[in-house]
């Protein structure tokens, strides 16, 4: 029921965290993998550590926030793999300052006002633009194909006020939610669904690693009410639900996978 084996997978952003743990997942249950991320260097490293645990995964190197590359990128990886069943549009950023410091009080410069109006344009277009246009150039694929899947990585700030995380964030994952099911109604009378997975806190590379310092992960594994951030692996049971026939009849729904955060 959740096999993906033999499946055309591409995850962008996959040569770090969430997406390198979905890239996992879908390497370890048989998926046939490509990867398109901006970094190179992070992307061979992945592949590497991937080729031990299964097939080693096709790479690109894309800037997806540019519509020419997302476009090159995947339809590259389109031809590679032989198809596409699923792409999980995961590549973002944090936006900018905006964390809690690891004393737990609010950092100053995340204040609304103080926020650099390029961070907005440069968070709008990467969290954004890298999923618009992804999706642009894969949806005639999967429309020829007759059937598709794609999943995105939003996040709880889609659905739920911040203070730990800047403004620009909030509005760029707003938006992703709204893409989402936009998407999702427009895409299903050709089989193609669309779905978003939510993450909480989660200990990633991102905001320049500060999520994996200890001390941070101990101020925010407070507001989780199971007492944790999450690791990047806890995102993969439900990367398998939305890849798999397990998730035949979901589309258009944001699966949040928090530890409670948005509770409180
Ligand atoms: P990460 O920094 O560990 O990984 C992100 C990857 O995306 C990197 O390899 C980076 O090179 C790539 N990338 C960034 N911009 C790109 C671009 N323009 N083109 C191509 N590749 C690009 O971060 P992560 O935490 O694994 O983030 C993955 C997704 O999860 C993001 O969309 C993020 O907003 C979302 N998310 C993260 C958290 C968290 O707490 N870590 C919580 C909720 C949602």
């Amino acid at each position: 029921l959740f096999s993906v084996e033999g499946k055309r997978i591409v995850v962008t952003g996959g040569a770090s965290g969430i997406g390198y743990a979905i890239a996992e997942a879908m390497t370890m249950n048989g998926a046939l993998v490509g990867i398109v991320d901006m970094s190179a260097e992070r992307m061979e490293a992945a592949a590497q550590r991937l080729a031990q645990i299964g097939r080693r995964p096709e790479l690109a190197c894309a800037n997806l926030a540019n519509p020419d590359e997302a476009r090159a990128s995947l339809e590259g990886l389109h031809r590679v793999l032989g198809g596409l069943d699923v792409l999980f549009a995961n590549a973002g950023i944090s936006g900018g300052p905006g964390f809690l410091g690891a004393d737990g009080a609010r950092v100053e410069a995340n204040r609304f006002e103080a926020i650099d109006p390029g961070v907005l344009e440069r968070t709008l277009s990467v969290n954004v633009g890298s999923v618009f246009h992804s999706a642009q150039a894969v949806v005639p694929l999967m429309k020829a194909a007759g059937q598709g899947r794609i999943v995105v990585t939003s996040s709880i700030s889609a659905s739920k006020t911040e203070l730990m995380v800047g403004s620009a964030y909030v509005a760029s994952k707003g938006a992703v939610g709204m893409l989402v099911r936009q998407l999702a109604h427009e895409l299903a009378g050709y089989g193609i669904l669309v779905n978003a997975i939510c993450p909480g806190p989660t200990a990633t590379q991102i905001a320049g690693g500060r999520l994996q310092d200890a001390a941070m992960q101990d101020v925010l594994g407070r507001f989780a009410p199971l007492g944790r951030i999450a690791s990047p692996q806890d995102i993969q049971g439900v990367a398998l639900l939305l890849a798999s026939r397990a998730g035949d009849y979901i589309t258009g729904t944001e699966i949040t996978v928090d530890g409670g955060t948005h509770l409180g």
